[in-house]
């Protein structure tokens, strides 16, 4: 007689790879209702390489070699356990059609998302297993707080401005207690771990050119964002930690002036709720900065754009949505790719978009200056094709927060003084007089004098010489002039504003970080 197949449940990760602060996995681990006690399951953490996001989501090749580092991590922390990760590949729902079948599946549980591709994706495998009679569970913990109660708390309206955001989840109190990362598997079936057929993908097939990506300064996995973590957050650097303020943090430091957890918590290798309680422990009652420039605030500005992009239609573009103030953006492609490809004639511009090419981390002013640059500052380009461009370079790119944070940038949403520009020249004089961020990542113009360092198409001809540097034949010409194009651009904004006056929402941000000393640099 024919064995019977055991029985399976599956934890599909999608994000939240990690096994720390994993409430799906461990619903995943629960004895099965009804089951008898010698009918051990076989445990099936799943990860699905998906066409549609390779097709849709530009994922440069430094996130890639993130991305697998992260998988390696994970499928080594379960094999620790006796299990091992599953990956397959092809649309979830046609995979999950074949392996509930293949593996006798009777539960299946995973992390909630709140994308609208991952929303409608989801909901079609809540079908196919409702219809196959297989037991589904899902858990929210990518954010703080559910999205939905906090706007139920926020009386069924979108919170649009920080401090609306702020006094709602202070109203909800903590977010939930973290929960332990599972440490035996003793109630599943053993398993044979060498099914080569779900094998993590190799750099071949995640198509990762090394010879394309920079230096490995954030390896992938949550071994290391739990390191991380330990390092950044932790006692011994509880001065810095209660003192953050991010205004005060440098756009151009050598080193990071802020944590670099943001990848980490873009896959889920941390958890957020487990970064908040970390805070909440290095804080122990002391003094420390408070919303929104505080550290604790950091992820509540995570929790503001996660919550408004789970709840506005088209949140990732101009056309169709609701918060979006509509400009007549330029379509120009020659000024984008100088931009995107570091050559518009600006060192401070240049070096920022050096470092997001070759590290794939820049700093959150940074990423101020260089936005604000691309779209109402300078070259009147449209946010939606800088974020293509962040979302390609940056090791968190994130579909929320990038498209909230270039809204932003470019006063289309949540932030409305639009006359508040940064220099390409003058603000990252402020932290880096000398030039030596500038210095690192555009080396011809290393020897420029610390006078000429930010305007070299000022210096003297004989000192571009000297400096082994001429503007025009080793480093770009300035793509516009700033002062010139700046006066342009306002008038600009000034006539788009008045022409969205009809519909704007007046509910918006009055006074975002950078602070008011960052006044327009011009
Ligand atoms: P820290 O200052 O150490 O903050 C801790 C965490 O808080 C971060 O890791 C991040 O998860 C969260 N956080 C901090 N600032 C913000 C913010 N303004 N909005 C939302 N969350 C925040 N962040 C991304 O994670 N992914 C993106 O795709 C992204 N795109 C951006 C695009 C633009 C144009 C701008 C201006 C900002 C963008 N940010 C994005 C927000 C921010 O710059 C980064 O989260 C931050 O710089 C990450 O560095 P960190 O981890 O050292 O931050």
């Amino acid at each position: 007689m024919a064995s019977k197949e055991p029985c399976s449940v599956v934890h599909w990760f999608r994000k939240g790879l990690r096994l720390h602060d994993n409430p799906a996995l461990l619903a995943c681990l629960k004895p099965i209702d009804g089951s008898a006690s010698d009918e051990l399951p076989i445990l099936r953490p799943v990860y699905i390489i998906d066409p549609w996001l390779t097709k849709n989501i530009k994922c440069g090749h430094n996130r890639r070699r993130f991305f697998l580092q992260t998988l390696q991590d994970l499928d080594c922390s379960l094999r620790k356990l006796g299990s091992r990760l599953y990956v397959a590949r092809g649309d979830p729902e046609l995979v999950f059609g074949i392996l509930f079948t293949k593996w006798n599946v009777k539960r299946i549980t995973w992390e909630e998302d709140t994308e609208p591709y991952s929303k409608e994706r989801d909901a079609r495998i809540s079908i196919l297993a409702a219809e196959r009679g297989i037991e589904f569970e899902t858990r929210i913990s990518h954010t703080l707080y559910n999205p939905e109660s906090i706007v139920a708390h926020n009386l069924g309206s979108v919170p649009l401005t920080m401090q609306k955001l702020t006094s709602v989840v202070q109203s909800i109190g903590h977010p939930a207690k973290t929960v332990e990362a599972p440490n035996c598997l003793e109630n599943f079936l053993p398993q044979s771990l060498d099914d080569a057929e779900y094998n993590l993908p190799t750099s071949e097939e995640l198509d990762i050119d090394e010879s394309q990506c920079g230096p490995c300064l954030y390896p992938g996995g949550e071994n290391e964002a739990l390191r991380r973590l330990d390092d950044k957050v932790c006692f011994e650097k509880a001065k810095w930690v209660r003192e953050f303020e991010k205004p005060q943090t440098s756009p151009n430091s050598l080193e990071p002036s802020t944590t670099v957890l943001s990848p980490y918590l873009k896959y889920g290798c941390l958890s957020a709720r487990t970064f908040y309680w970390r805070l909440i422990d290095v804080y122990s009652g002391a003094k420390h900065s408070k919303p929104p420039v505080s550290l604790m605030a950091q992820l509540y500005w995570r929790e503001f754009f996660y919550t408004a992009g789970s709840q506005i239609k088209n949140f990732d573009k101009m056309k169709g949505n609701a918060i979006c103030k509509q400009i007549p953006w330029d379509n120009n492609p020659t000024m984008l790719e100088a931009w995107a490809n570091a050559k518009t004639g600006y060192p401070f511009i240049d070096a920022i978009m050096t470092q997001l090419r070759t590290e794939g981390w820049i700093h959150h002013l940074a990423r101020h200056s260089v936005a604000c640059f691309l779209t109402r500052g300078d070259l009147w380009q449209s946010w939606e094709k800088g974020k293509e461009v962040f979302e390609e370079l940056l090791l968190d790119a994130d579909w929320s927060l990038n498209a909230a944070n270039w809204m932003w940038l470019s006063a289309s949403s949540f932030f409305r003084q639009y006359f508040r520009v940064y220099s390409p020249i003058a603000f990252g004089k402020k932290t880096d007089p000398n030039g030596d961020y500038i210095r690192k990542y555009l080396p011809q113009l290393r020897k420029f004098p610390n006078e000429y360092i930010y305007e070299p198409w000022n210096a003297p001809f004989a000192v571009q010489k000297a400096a082994g540097c001429i503007v025009g034949t080793d480093y770009p010409k300035r793509i516009v002039e700033h002062s010139q194009v700046l006066k342009q651009n306002l008038g600009r904004m000034k006539r788009a504003y008045a022409d969205n006056s009809k519909t704007e929402n007046s509910n918006m941000e009055s006074s975002p970080v950078p602070s008011k000393k960052q006044k327009s640099q011009d």
